[in-house]
This record gives C-alpha cells, structure tokens and sequence, in this order.
C-alpha cells in the first residue's frame, strides 16, 4: 500500500461543486507526499517498517463498519436470574440517512471532516496540516481524522494514540472507502459511512448517535431538528462534558455558531439561514427533557457499577475501544452473569433508606438547581445553584430566591428547571463475600437515585479512611514483619515525630494517654499515637507497600507520610476498596480483587470474557489470624462495643475509622461470611457533631442483622500456629512475676518475639533467679531477621522509661499483691508449630477469673462477668492446643505451684487490665477514633 491511491481521489474529486482551488493541486500532492514519507524516514522506520505496520493490520474481510445495535443485553444475579436489562434503545437508537436532517448531516460535515465528500478515506491535506503541527510540537496529538477513520477507529482498532494505530486507521480508510465504492458506487459508499458515523458519533450522556441524542436532550425525533438544534448537536462531539447543552449550555453556544459560520463558507447554508439559527433558542426545553431523566433511574446502583466495570474490561481486557464497549453492552446481546445477591440487596436498600437511623440534627437536603431563562425579548440565559435546605418544605423558598436573584419572575419571563434533592448526610454500604471476592450487594447512597450511572459513593467516592487505616498500614506489616506480636509492650505517650516540613504531633483522640500498654488496646481503643509510633517502626515505604498491596488505587506519593497511620489521605480511598482489603484479612491474608461479574457471554452464548478476580497473599494467616482475634476486641470492649446493641449473633472483628475532625465515619469488619463496609458523612465534606457517631454502627449492624439471620454461629477460624501465648509485665515487657505489681499481660508472641527473660524491674531482688537464656531455644528467636531483633532488645530500651510505672492506668491496682517472692513462671501455650515452652500453668492476675476459650483466637470474652470456662475443649481446627513438649527453652526447673489447676493445654485468654474497664464506647463520649 502506498499513496498511489491519491490519483483515486483525484478522480473522485471532480464530482464535487465545491470551490477548491484545482489550480496547484498536483503540484501541492507531490510536495507532501514528499513530505509524509520524508515524515516517516524521520521517525526512524521508513518505508519498510511503514509497509510491515499495514501488513499488520486487521484484514478488512472480517471487519464491519456497520455497528450492532439491535440486540438487548441481559444482566442476571448470583442465582442466575434476570435482574435487569440493558437496551440499545436507552443510549442508541438507529435512524438512517433519510431520517437525519440534512442540516445534521451538513453540520457534522462541516466540524468533523469538510473533505469528506472529496477524499477516498484520508484527508491529505489536513494530514499535511497536522503533520506541521505534530512536527512542530513533537507529539502525535493533532488529529485530521476523516470520518471514515473515526468510524474505524471507534468500531475496529484500539482507541490508543500510536504512530502504528494511525497508520492502520489510515490504511483501513482507504480500503474501506475503495471497497464500499466497488460494491455501491461513490455517492451511496459516502452515504453509508456517514450513516454509521452519525450512529455511532459520542453525544455525551452516555448517548451514541444523534437519535439518542434527540431524544435525550429534546425528547424528539432526529427527522424534527432545526438548524439550530442540529448545530447543537454536532457540537458536542468533539468535548462531550465542555460542550454538554445541559451542564454547559454557553460553551456549546460559542461552539454552535462557529458550525453555523462554517456551513455558511462550505456553502451548505446561506447567510439568512444562520442568521435565523441564531434567534432560535435550541436550549428552551433542555432543562425540561432532562429532568424526565433525571426522575428516571431505571438501574440500581449495583447495576450502574456492572455497567462501569463492563465498560472497563471490555477495553482492558478485550481491547474494544470505548465506542465499541457501548456497542457491546448496549447493542450486542451479551449476558452478563453478576455476583448480585438480591435477599441481601433488598436488606440493604431497606436499611439504607431507614431516615430513623441517620442523625436528625444533621439531616439536610443538597439542592442542586439549574435553570435556563427566556426574557421578554426572547434572549435566554442558564443559571444554576446549589444550596442546603432543612427539610422539603423550604425548598420552594430556596427556588424562589435564586429565580429572583436571576429575574426569572418578572412579567414577560419563563424559565425551565431541572432540580436534584439529596439528602445528607449520605451513605454507602458493601458488602462481600471475603473467600470468593464477589461482592454481594452495594449501595451507592440514600434517598432517590437520580438518573443512570450517576455518582455511586460505594464504588467511586474517595474519603479518608480515618482509623481504619492503622491496621493496614501499622498494625499489620509490623506483625507481618514479626517486628511486633499482638502482646508487644507499647508506650501510649505523646509522641512528636520530626520532619523537614515541621514536627508531626498526633494527638490522641480522648487527650489520654495510658503509657504502658499493648498492641491490642491501641488498636481496640483506637490510639492514635501508638499507630503512628508503629508506623514510623514500620517505615513509610514498607507501609506504603503494603496498603498497595492490599488493593488501593487511589494512593497518590503525597500520601506516604505519618498520618497515612490515621487515614489522613490525599484524596481518600474508596469503601469498595477498603472493603476489599478488610476481606482479606478475613480470609487469612490473602486479598481477592472485589468482583461484580464473574462473566460475560456472548450474544451466541460463547464466553467472552471469564472475570477471574486477581487474588495473592498480602500478610500471613498468622498476621491475619492475629489481627482477626485483636479486632474483636474493638466492638467487644472498644471504640466499636455499641454495635452489640444491633448486632451480635456472629463474631465480628474489624475496626472504626473516625478522621479527627469527624467528617468520616467508617466500620470495616467482617464476620465469619461476609465483609462489610458502611462509610456515612456528608456529601460536602463537614464535621458530624450533631450525630451520636455511631450511626454507621447501627446501620451497619441492622444490615448484618438481615444478611445474617439464619446462618449458623461461626466462629472464626484460627490459624495462629506461629504465635504463643506468654504472660508478661506490662513495665518491662518481659516474663512476669509474682513481683510485677503493676501489671500483667497475657496475649501471643510470635516466634521473633516471644519472651525469654523474666522481669527483673518491679522490685525484683534475686540474681540468683535462673536467668532466661534465650538461644538455647534454637526456635524462639530469629537473629538474623534485622526487623525482629531477639524479643527482651525489642521492649527493654524502649520501654523502660523511668517515669513509667507512675504513669500506669490506675485499673493496674487491681494486679494481684504479691504475698511470697516465688517465681512464679507465665503460662505458655504451645500451638503445634511453635517448639517454645512446655505448657505451664498461667500465674497472671489471680483476681481476675481466667477465662479458658474454646478456641485459642476466638475468646468468648465477658468483661465484667465472673469466670467463664468453657465447658470443654473444643476440638480445634488447626491449631490443635495439643502440647508438643519441645526441648526444654526456658529453664524452669520445677514449676511453681499451680494457682488453678485448669486445662493447662488451652491458651489463656489475654488478661487485658483493660478489659475489667467500664467500655470504651460509653455513652459518655464519642468515640472520635
Ligand atoms: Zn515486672
């Protein structure tokens, strides 16, 4: 192939009347013919490579310009039934050249390709042009396509901006023009290709072809447009949101006259025709028509987010082109097969719609309010506003004001509207299944949907994620690491970290600080200050590293800083995609992309595309095992106790996320079957202070309530094989005794971490107390491992602050009194995997009942409550509590007297001085985590 072809389109030329300078022609062809091969030498392939990118191309025998529209798509639940249907006749209706005015032909002409009815596919002189202007700016940006290229570029290749892909379409132009010529002549070869490009032409509004078009913004056949609203029409391809006649009504003005000018040039129109298209006033029921669709909202929010993710994949995974992915689902017949479930959809939608459940004080509607004017000389003008009313009832106050603001109510005036009510505070809910990634139900926001694949606040609203982050970005790779194990001794003090910028002071929510604590209570209570200090343990890139892992994309570099530990992000996250990464902790650590398909099929029921979740390991089953036992403890006796009031018949482990100034309240958490995100705030970001800040608690919890009814009490599984329990002293973080008064704590250790040396602070006086020798237990520590040095270095340095014990939580003063110096050695459980001590009877807190769980990461914990044993030891799943009596580690010769003869072999639940508390999340405070 080469440019011979141009003496084709010379030939061609002569049927026209146009007013082409013929003179220079020949002489002006062979200049830039010149010039586009000397173009492609340049580019450094010549005319070799340039001929293998055309052999390269798709063969013009299997492809079809004309699009497919006539075929309904089907979309079906988890169950395989018909949920809803997608229609070609909803954003694309056909209408053939003899419907379309000629004034809509002309104009699209006119803008898009004046040439069209001259050339044989390409444009060569807007090529040239381009040429000179790519060459001049050294990129590829400038288009002259024809509408033969758009057609093939839209319908054919892949929309990317390549040299490769431009050749191609140029190549396939010229063919397709030669061979529509050869089978019906020039005249109806030109006609048909103009016919599919005006039905397949981006008209904004998800409509493609000017019959959608006319229907959506003037609710009328194509075959009624005037001049006017033709040019309105055509001049919204080019920037269908800019020039969109409802969101912009004086850029597609401004655009339209130019159309008006040009036609009159290219002698389509005379001058007294423009002159009578600008009186005309194509925007006069624009508002009207679309409020029709806007009250029409056919598809529900899980349905808009298919159709998104549809659209998406068939261009990434499919390599249509976007015009072409419209075709697909609106015009082609497929099936598309959802993970909807509808029992748990309707829960949802019920609850989400539940006004009693959002806080009255904050309850406001978002108006949105626009309006074109006629005055009484006919000229128009568009308004619009958006503004806060209380209730329904001062909405015509509000539309009252800004219409006289605007003159729209003086004698001679008419105006149209179109008005959006939302109410607020918003809301958004998901909900998935952690094992399989299929996102069960979804909800995009209260109130009416207004309008399709509209703003859909599961899916697409980016909001700072609050607390919930400093699990995923703290708590979790500092385990995963094994730098740190859930009973790790953490100081809660005010901690200022120094940057370049300035210092970072994160301040604790409550203003408390307990000083010697655990991991497990900074995350239960949700302290801001622990978070960021194990997130500076942890180092920014390896956090950052992780929440990528863990499935976000809409991390920006600015967000690696300290208070990414409390969810203080750039932009934010999405609920979807904190949902997603909650799941994965629920299912032991390994993340599953969240999916609303699971496939497509073809309109002859072949498969076409098999969406196949991306799924790995983020954190280890220990990481997540540990996380998952920590995390209950957040609505057991944390920032999260209120959600018992609505929910308890499962298990739940997640957490709150409070960003400080209250504008975002997030529960991530999950039960044994399903993870569950609720986001609520307002659509306009501002503080809840008239809330109670729990009301995505209860919302949350009446959802689960449903979706839960009827299925059997589950625990979580437990998969903690790498982690022991030890008791230790809460000041030295070391093996308690019988001295550490104030203080003790049973909880696990990892293997990098378990401790090895009994507490020799508290007032302990005898050195001859054997002293733990830890390498002799070959599997306790991990030297080499740089991010675990050997546990007693981990606490002792840090740890010890003399000023310490006196800042202890007075709840310490319950620790036992210690009537005899007896060493009195902690209790150690052996979990099969783990060679460490042999299991010894627990010492911690005598006063306290100890609780012995059926299982080891699902205590049944009751705060206040007298002992509660469980009756007998349930048969464990995994992490049998059988003891494996290894080696002797630790040098215990003789046993100290056992203080309670119960099951030694179970692991004992962590006696948290904290959990004797009153709950944290009394009524007293809000709970601002
Ligand atoms: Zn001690």
């Amino acid at each position: 192939m080469n440019y011979s072809n141009n003496d084709q389109d010379n030939q061609d030329d002569q049927s026209k009347q146009q007013k082409q300078k013929k003179a220079g022609v020949t002489g002006f062809r062979i200049f830039f013919i010149t010039l586009v091969i000397a173009a492609f030498a340049v580019v450094g392939s010549g005319l070799g490579i340039f001929i293998g990118i055309i052999k390269s191309a798709p063969d013009v025998s299997g492809l079809e310009l004309k699009p497919s529209t006539n075929y309904t798509s089907f979309i079906y639940d988890a169950n395989g039934m018909e949920i809803d249907r997608v229609e070609g006749g909803e954003n694309r209706i056909y209408a053939t050249l003899e419907e379309i005015p000629l004034y809509l032909q002309q104009a699209v002409i006119a803008i898009e390709d004046e040439r069209f009815y001259e050339h044989n596919g390409i444009d060569m002189r807007g090529i040239l042009r381009a040429l000179v202007v790519n060459i001049t700016n050294g990129d590829i940006s400038e288009g002259a396509s024809t509408l033969t290229q758009q057609l093939i570029k839209n319908n054919v290749l892949t929309s990317e901006q390549t040299f490769t892909r431009k050749i191609q379409e140029q190549y396939l132009a010229v063919e397709f023009e030669k061979i529509y010529t050869e089978a019906y002549g020039q005249k109806y070869a030109k006609d048909l290709i103009l016919e599919y490009y005006l039905n397949t032409m981006a008209l904004g509004h998800g409509t493609m072809g000017v019959q959608a078009a006319s229907h959506r913004y003037y609710h009328k056949d194509v075959s009624e447009l005037s001049l006017a609203e033709s040019v309105v029409l055509a001049g919204i391809t080019q920037r269908p949101t800019y020039y969109s006649p409802i969101i912009n009504p004086e850029n597609n003005w401004d655009k339209a006259k130019v159309i008006l000018y040009k036609m009159v040039e290219l002698g389509f129109i005379t001058e007294e025709e423009r002159q009578l298209a600008l009186l005309e006033n194509p925007f006069e029921n624009i508002q009207e028509v679309n409020q029709i669709f806007v009250d029409e909202s056919p598809h529900s929010y899980f349905v808009d987010a298919v159709i998104e993710d549809v659209l998406s994949d068939l261009q990434s995974k499919n390599g249509m082109t976007q015009i072409e992915a419209q075709n697909y689902l609106y015009g082609g017949g497929i099936q598309i097969y959802t993970t909807f479930d509808p029992e748990i959809q309707a829960s949802v939608d019920r609850h989400m719609n539940d006004d009693s459940i959002f806080p009255s004080a904050e309850n406001e509607i978002k108006l949105d309010y626009r309006v074109s004017i006629t005055d009484a000389e006919g000229s128009v003008s568009h308004h619009s506003a958006t503004g806060f009313v209380k209730n329904t009832s001062a909405i015509e106050g509000f539309k009252n004001e800004k219409l006289g603001e605007w003159g729209a109510l003086a004698e001679g005036v008419t105006f149209v509207e179109t008005l959006y009510e939302i109410p607020q505070p918003q809301a958004a809910f998901v909900i998935m299944d952690q094992t399989t990634g299929h996102v069960k139900a979804l909800s995009g926001g209260r109130g009416d949907k207004v309008g399709d694949r509209t703003f859909n606040r599961a899916t697409q609203a980016k909001r700072q994620p609050g607390s919930t982050f400093k699990i995923l970005t703290a708590y979790a790779p500092a385990l995963d690491t094994g730098m740190l194990s859930p009973g790790s001794v953490l100081i809660d003090q005010p901690i200022t970290i120094n940057l370049p910028s300035g210092n970072y002071t994160p301040q604790n929510w409550d203003r408390k600080y307990v000083g010697a604590t655990t991991m497990r209570y900074g995350i239960y209570h949700s302290v801001n200050a622990l978070a960021v200090q194990v997130l500076d343990m942890v180092g920014l890139d390896t956090a950052f590293e992780y929440l990528q892992r863990f499935g976000f994309t809409t991390l920006l570099p600015t967000d690696k800083v300290y208070s990414m530990a409390l969810g203080g992000l750039t932009e934010g996250v999405t609920p979807l995609e904190l949902n997603a990464a909650y799941a994965a902790i629920a299912n032991n650590g390994t993340y599953i992309e969240p999916i609303l398909y699971t496939k497509i099929l073809d309109r002859d029921g072949a498969v076409l595309l098999d969406n196949i979740p991306n799924s790995y390991q983020v954190i280890s089953a220990s990481t997540a095992a540990a996380l998952t036992d920590m995390m209950q403890d957040v609505v057991k006796i944390g920032t999260g106790a209120s959600l018992k009031n609505w929910f308890s018949s499962q298990p739940v482990s997640g957490k709150t996320g409070t960003t400080n100034d209250s504008k975002d309240l997030f529960f991530a958490a999950y039960t044994p079957y399903y993870t569950a995100t609720v986001w609520l705030g307002h659509d306009d970001p501002k503080s809840l202070n008239g809330a109670s800040q729990r009301e995505h608690l209860h919302l949350w919890g009446n959802i689960m309530k449903d979706v839960h009814s009827g299925l059997e009490y589950k625990n979580f599984e437990a998969q903690m094989p790498t982690y022991s329990m030890a008791t230790i002293c809460k000041v030295s973080g070391r093996l308690a005794r019988n001295t550490c008064v104030s203080g003790t704590v049973t909880d696990y250790f990892s293997k990098e971490n378990f401790p090895t040396q009994y507490c020799n602070s508290c007032g302990y006086q005898a050195p001859a107390a054997p002293t733990v020798t830890a390498p002799t237990t070959p599997t306790v520590t991990t030297p080499t491992t740089p991010a675990a040095p050997s546990t007693p270095e981990v606490f002792a340095p840090e740890i010890f602050t003399p000023s310490l014990p006196t800042i202890l939580p007075s709840e310490n003063t319950e620790a036992p009194v210690v009537e005899e110096e007896v060493v009195a050695p902690p209790i150690l459980q052996d979990l099969p995997e783990v060679p460490s001590i042999p299991a010894a009877p627990t010492v911690t807190a005598p006063t306290t009942p100890v609780e012995t769980p059926s299982t080891p990461v699902a205590p049944v914990e009751t705060p206040s409550a007298p002992v509660e044993v469980a009756p007998t030891p349930a048969p464990e799943p995994t992490p049998a509590p059988a003891p494996t009596p290894e080696p002797t580690p630790a040098p215990e010769p003789t046993p100290a007297p056992t203080p309670e003869p119960a099951t030694p072999t179970l692991p004992t639940l962590p006696t948290l001085p904290t959990l004797q508390q009153t709950p944290v999340d009394d009524a007293s405070f809000i709970p601002q985590d």
